[in-house]
């Protein structure tokens, strides 16, 4: 990152992936070469215009092509002349220069071409800039390059990184990633009420009822629920939901649920749900403890989705790969709200384990629509509602056909 700061600090960014390469040194271009391509730019044929110019300008063992080689006795007005035609060539957008300091010409007036060429400030030049500063002589050269603002490494693979990182700055800020989309069924006013009760309550987390209550105010689904206070609530609700269901200890002290013994999943029957229930009682002595009866959604891919707000940002959204590892597996992307459906759909894309949402080794692929919907409306709704500090859907279970969240939090 610092040294691709130093191209951003003083390089214009390019317009398109096209470089031209001038070198005095075989090696260090193939390996630019190499290292440009990988980064996703190309390296275009000259033009004829361009290549009679450097016929009558270069030394007869030059290579008249892109790599422009001046060879290692071109001197100043080799590589002056390989950058005046680089400048001009309309279908060059960025040049990559490997500068060794060879010990039989003026490296001193190649520097001075150089700086001349990059303070007009047309296209982005970097340079691998190899040289022995041990050597009094070569102190001067380096001098000159750095006090004329252009940007040296000691090796091609890092400057041609460099040119990479801004030929990418290009493709970033220039792709249309369209407008947020704007949910119209959402209601902001209700969900505004129930941040102020939580608030008048001195709540810093919002209470279960409240989190899945907001939630459907902004369309996020969630699996079917209920609140209990005793085991006759609990299994009134588990038969309203359906079995199997899930019962979780629900108390404001209690964060992660699952490490205390407070998830119990694939409930089937009264019975089951009573043992549950009293040995949740006898565990837990909290005395807000009640009872969160929830569907029991098997077999989804398990996914996170986040928000958290940062000074002088506005709120970042998280998305990746969750459930009980998420912390181990570190697999999650941040974006800045509001989050367009572009955007979205990259964080889907650009996760390590983006293969897992396809389906592997027969599995079946996840609903990614769905998901994508999710995210744009847990954008809207930060966006909406400001004071959100920090809001956590893991997991979210996603299905071949849809998705919903299983687990929430939400600190204001
Ligand atoms: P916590 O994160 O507080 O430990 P969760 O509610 O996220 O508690 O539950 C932990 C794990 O239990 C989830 O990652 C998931 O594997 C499983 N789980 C929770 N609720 C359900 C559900 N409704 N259906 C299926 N599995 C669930
Ligand atoms: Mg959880």
């Amino acid at each position: 990152m610092c040294q691709t700061s130093m191209a951003f600090a003083t390089q214009p960014i390019p317009k398109g992936n096209r470089v031209g390469i001038i070198t005095n040194t075989g090696g260090p271009a193939v390996i630019a070469t190499d290292e440009l391509v990988s980064a996703g730019m190309v390296l275009p044929l000259l033009s004829e215009k361009a290549k009679a110019i450097l016929t009558e300008t270069m030394l007869p063992e030059a290579s008249i092509n892109n790599p422009i080689d001046v060879v290692a006795t071109g001197g100043g007005q080799h590589f002056r002349s390989a950058l005046d035609v680089l400048m001009n060539e309309d279908t060059i957008d960025s040049i990559y220069i490997n500068f060794v300091t060879a010990p039989f010409t003026d490296t001193d007036e190649v520097a001075r071409q150089i700086v001349e060429v990059n303070k007009m400030h047309k296209k982005p030049i970097v340079c691998n800039f190899m040289t022995n500063q041990s050597m009094e002589r070569y102190q001067i050269t380096t001098k000159i390059m750095k006090d004329g603002g252009v940007p040296c490494y000691a090796f091609p693979t890092t400057a041609a990184k460099a040119l990479g990182a801004l030929y990418k700055y290009h493709q970033v800020s220039t792709r249309n990633i369209g407008e947020a989309k704007i949910f119209t069924d959402v209601k902001k006013e209700n969900a505004l009420a129930i941040i102020n009760e939580a608030k008048k309550e001195g709540k810093t987390f919002l209470s279960s009822t409240q989190v899945y209550n907001l939630l459907a105010q902004y369309g996020i689904p969630v699996a079917d629920w209920r609140i209990a206070n005793s085991v006759d609530d609990a299994v009134k609700a588990a038969t309203e939901i359906v079995f199997p269901v899930v019962v979780k200890a629900d108390a404001e002290s209690l964060v992660h649920k699952s490490d205390m013994g407070g998830v119990a999943i694939n409930l089937k029957n009264a019975e089951e749900i009573r043992v549950v229930v009293e040995n949740m009682k006898a565990k837990f002595n909290a005395p807000d403890l009640k009872f969160f009866i929830q569907k029991f959604l098997p077999g989804g891919r398990e996914l996170i989705a986040g928000v958290s707000a940062k000074k002088d940002l506005g709120h970042l959204i998280m998305f990746g790969i969750g459930g009980i590892y998420v912390e181990v597996l570190k697999d999650v992307i941040f974006k800045i709200a509001p989050v367009t459906e572009v955007e979205a759909n990259e964080m889907l894309s650009n996760i390590k384990t983006a293969k897992l949402l396809e389906g592997v080794r027969g599995e079946k692929g996840i609903d990614k629509a769905s998901v994508i919907e999710i995210i744009q409306r847990l954008s809207q709704l930060v966006c909406d509602l400001p004071m959100i500090q920090e809001m956590d859907l893991n997991p979210i279970m996603a299905f071949e056909d849809k998705a919903f969240v299983v687990d929430a939090r939400i600190k204001i």
